[in-house]
Parts: structure tokens; C-alpha cells; sequence
């Protein structure tokens, strides 16, 4: 259950109440906000006289449902807001792994020369083999924090587990929570006590429900800043690498206030056919594409298979602002 409590009440009271009744605290738009497990259907004795405003789930998708708030929230990455009335779907793009300056320069010059604001690069990387590169780490997030410097980009990186956050939140803008990370406590614990954006993918064996609890773990924690990635499931298909589940898309769009961004790069797992799913995706209506393009996917060090080169990346977003046009969104 949630209760928004009085305007009267303090945050002092309003945290006490909520040890008293082992309830999670935040403050949202200025109201002292308590949330309950689901399993409480009616205004507990001793909170009624606090609260004006109350809801019921059925489980616990609880902040983020459509049914608490049925605007799609407001989310910044860098100077881009995604949600809300804004219309805009933000394309995320650059190299699967942050290599070397050399090579996160010439992205970071191609996303410039195309008016695109986000820079993302892996610089530790969950891999599935420990023998695989493991991405450049602390060096990597030093190169980021020199192209957001110089081009004025924000910048997107992910988190393999939470000893990595403090480093993100200094050199970065958007905290990504990997599929194998996403239900890694320590790391949404961690996410939530921080202000910046979080983008969580979807585990490829997680459930939608599964999928946003863990982004309950952040907003609950106090973090409001979260977007939800769809980056393809396992089925029993083997051609692709994995299936970009569009209908949980939209079940997420229906169901949950968060905006969704879209990975059609992992699912597909292959360049040949990454332009075309990105056109379904832009067609659905979305907030944002995470795409990957590398200036020699020939030698990338991590999916080498699915980034687009720079030539392909160009052809594509000339063919996507009008199918954004069509469905209300523009391209940004
Ligand atoms: C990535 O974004 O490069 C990545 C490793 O993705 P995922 O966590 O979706 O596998
Ligand atoms: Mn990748």
C-alpha cells in the first residue's frame, strides 16, 4: 500500500512512522510518502490519522505502477527529458566497450556531427567468460568523463557490481544496471541512495513483474530516476541472439509509469539486422533506443557481431524521425 501523509506532517514524523510500521519513506513532489508491502489493504491503525491519500496494488509493483501515477514520469539523462508529455525518444548509442581514447573519440565525433547528446560505453563488462577482455575499468570511465568534458555529452555506463557506483556517479550521468546485474541487490541498493539516472535492462530469463520490482528497489529506496531497458529474452530461438519482446513492452507501457527505453542491438545480436528492428521499435512509441555502433566492429572487443559501423548508423537515423513523426515522438 502507499499513503501519502499530510502536508502537515514532518519528515521527522513521517520517518518515525515508518519504523513504526516497517515501512519505506520518501519524499516525492514535496509529500512524505510511506510504502507498505502489498500484502496491506487497508490504512493501518495508527497511520489513518496522518494520511490523506491512500492505494491498494495487487502485488508489489507499487510506485511504479500506472495505477499510483498515470503520467508517465519525468526522467532526465543529461538535458534530455524522456516521460511525461515530452515526446521524445533519446537514442543512447556508442561502442559496447570503451576501448581506447582513439576509438571512444570517433564515436563520441560521430554522435556530435549527428546532434545525438549520449554517449554510453561499457567499461566493466559482464562478461560470460572470465576470459574475455573485461573492459578497461577505472581508465575507461576516465576517457567517458574526457569526451562528456569536451563534447558536452552525458554519459551512460554501466555497473558490474556496487563497488563500482561511487566511480560511475563521479564520471558519469546514467547508472546502467545490466541483465545479469539487475537483480544484484547491492547494486540497486546502492542506485537508490543516489540522484542520478538509473537504466535497468531486463534480465533475459526475468519476468516483466521480476523486471520491475527491481526498479521498485531504487524508487523505494528514494531514487525516482529510473528507466526501464527491454533488451531481448531467452527463448528456445537459437538464430537470433535473443527475442526483443515487443508485447512486454507494451504491458510495461500499460502497467508502469517508467519510461522504456529499447536494446534492439543485444537482442538482435547481429548488425544485418539491427536497422530494421530499430524502425519497429521507433514505431511502437518508446522513450528511448540504446543502439551500439563502433568505428571497426570487425575488432571490437565485445559484440563484435551486432554494432553497427558508422556509415550504417548514419542510414539509420535518416529513416527513423519520420516513423517517430507518425506516432507522435521525435527523435533526439
Ligand atoms: C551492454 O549493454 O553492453 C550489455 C552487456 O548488455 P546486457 O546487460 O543487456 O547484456
Ligand atoms: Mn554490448
Amino acid at each position: 500500500m502507499i499513503l501519502h501523509l499530510k502536508q502537515s506532517v514532518t519528515a521527522e514524523q513521517a520517518a518515525k512512522l515508518a519504523v513504526e510500521h516497517k515501512a519505506f519513506h520518501v519524499i516525492s513532489n514535496n509529500t512524505q510518502v510511506l510504502i507498505t508491502g502489498s500484502g496491506v489493504k487497508e490504512v493501518p491503525a495508527g497511520l489513518d490519522a496522518f494520511t490523506d491519500q491512500s492505494w491498494v496494488f495487487p502485488n508489489d509493483m507499487q510506485l511504479s505502477a500506472r495505477s499510483y501515477r498515470s503520467e508517465t514520469r519525468e526522467v532526465r539523462i543529461g538535458n534530455v527529458t524522456v516521460g511525461g508529455n515530452t515526446g521524445n525518444t533519446i537514442i543512447i548509442s556508442g561502442p559496447c566497450s570503451v576501448e581506447s581514447e582513439e576509438q571512444i573519440r570517433e564515436s563520441a565525433a560521430l554522435l556530435k556531427a549527428n546532434g545525438l547528446t549520449s554517449l554510453r560505453g561499457g567499461c566493466y563488462k559482464p562478461r560470460t567468460s572470465p576470459y574475455s577482455f573485461q573492459g578497461m575499468g577505472l581508465d575507461g570511465l576516465k576517457l567517458l568523463a574526457k569526451m562528456r568534458e569536451e563534447f558536452g555529452f552525458t554519459v551512460v555506463t554501466e555497473a558490474r557490481d556496487a563497488t563500482h557506483i561511487d566511480e560511475i556517479i563521479e564520471h558519469a550521468d546514467v547508472i546502467q544496471v545490466g541483465a545479469k546485474a539487475m537483480y544484484d541487490q547491492g547494486i540497486l541498493r546502492a542506485c537508490a541512495k543516489t540522484q542520478k539516472t538509473v537504466l535497468i535492462k531486463r534480465g533475459f530469463g526475468t519476468t516483466l513483474q521480476e523486471f520491475v520490482q527491481a526498479a521498485e528497489f531504487v524508487l523505494a529506496g528514494g531514487n525516482e530516476n529510473v528507466l526501464l531497458c527491454e533488451r531481448g529474452i531467452r527463448t528456445f530461438e537459437t538464430g537470433t541472439r535473443f527475442t526483443l519482446d515487443l508485447c512486454g513492452v507494451e504491458w510495461l507501457k500499460h502497467h508502469t509509469n517508467l519510461p522504456v527505453v529499447l536494446d534492439p542491438s543485444h537482442a538482435m545480436g547481429y548488425a544485418y539486422g539491427v536497422a530494421g528492428l530499430t524502425r519497429a521499435c521507433v514505431a511502437l512509441g518508446v522513450d528511448g533506443l540504446l543502439i551500439e555502433v563502433h568505428p571497426n566492429p570487425k575488432v571490437a572487443k565485445s559484440d563484435a557481431s551486432q554494432q553497427l559501423n558508422h556509415a550504417e548508423f548514419e542510414q539509420l537515423l535518416k529513416t527513423i524521425q519520420p516513423i517517430a513523426s507518425s506516432v507522435g515522438y521525435q527523435i533526439v
